[in-house]
């Protein structure tokens, strides 16, 4: 089986057209999506309406921000910023799409024996899993061999066991990652929509179980006409610089 994962495209229309259009002609047998569709980008309707035309078999599950549009949590957590893109991205959603959005299952979510997917970490869907002690425990109480998770916004990887565990940030150029038996592993395909690594291209990864291997990839888009709808919709400007510069 051929996986595209996705994650964090965050109202980026434009990013996810683009991965869609870059995989087009390489065969995919599923799409893995870790959540946050919306939140923060200009295109929430055309993100979520592109994720549910997609045809091929597809797992969703929901993102923090996903959550708080759909009306799930109130976001108190948010900064000032985050939350205005929220509240605008409830209101101009369809119907239809909220209601896709508020129907979206909490990870983790197991593909397939081994295989699973969350927004956060296995153990919570808001957490940041950014060090490895946070990973040794995910593989301690969730213990699938290989779980993709999103919401760092940071192309990375976790791998070990319950006795401990080791991380590495993934570089664009980085060689495919091959899938050892016998370790646990937590990848991050890093943000469609919304990189923080300070590189602006679009990031997703493509998992070939036969072959045991993960490899990422980073694309250009069309980031002016992001950037225009972000300020079009009279979102912060902050949310249309940053994806400029990738943070
Ligand atoms: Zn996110």
């Amino acid at each position: 089986m051929r996986y595209l994962i996705v994650t964090d495209i965050h109202g980026n229309s434009e990013a996810l057209e683009a991965v869609l259009a870059a995989v087009a002609d390489q065969p995919l047998d599923q799409v893995l999506l870790l959540g946050d569709l919306v939140g923060y980008g200009g295109g929430p309707n055309e993100v979520v309406e592109a994720v549910r035309q997609i045809d091929l078999p597809i797992q969703v599950i929901r993102g923090n921000h996903d959550k708080v549009v759909a009306e799930i949590e109130d976001g108190a957590g948010f900064n000032r910023v985050a939350l205005a893109a929220v509240q605008w991205t409830t209101s101009v959603l369809s119907a239809d799409n909220l209601a896709y959005l508020r129907a979206l299952p909490v990870g983790p979510l197991e593909v397939r024996p081994g295989l699973s997917i969350c927004h956060g970490s296995p153990l919570d869907e808001d957490e940041y899993l950014l060090s490895t002690d946070q990973a040794q425990r995910a593989f301690a109480r969730h213990p699938a061999s290989l779980t993709f998770f999103g919401h760092t916004h940071i192309p990375s990887l976790f791998s070990g066991s319950s006795e401990g565990a080791e991380v590495r940030i993934l570089e664009p150029g980085d060689p495919a990652i091959d899938i050892q038996t016998g370790l646990q592993y937590l990848i991050n395909p890093g943000s469609v929509g919304q990189p923080r690594d300070r590189d602006p291209r679009a990031a997703y990864m493509i998992y070939d179980s036969e072959a045991a291997r993960v490899e990422g990839f980073r694309i250009e888009y069309p980031l002016q006409d992001a950037q225009q709808r972000i300020l079009d919709a009279g979102l912060p400007p902050v949310l249309a610089q940053r994806l400029a510069v990738g943070i």
